[in-house]
């Protein structure tokens, strides 16, 4: 199981993690990134690494 976080302070909404994530754990709501589908994620970090302002963190539980 993973959790993964979004700093909503810093997340400017551009999408790149949504698009980017292989398993459609994010989607934006309110102009945000938010972790809907948190059950499906595969902890593989691709959302931090192609998120432009480090907005996001995953973390093994
Ligand atoms: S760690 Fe991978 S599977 Fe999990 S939310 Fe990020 S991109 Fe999606």
């Amino acid at each position: 199981m993973f959790q993964v976080d979004v700093d909503k302070d810093k997340c400017t909404g551009d999408s790149e993690c949504v698009n980017s994530c292989p398993a459609g754990v994010l989607e934006l709501v309110d102009g945000k990134a938010e972790p809907v589908n948190i059950d499906e994620c595969l902890g593989c970090e691709t959302c931090v690494e192609v998120c432009p302002v480090g907005a996001i963190t995953v973390t093994e539980v």
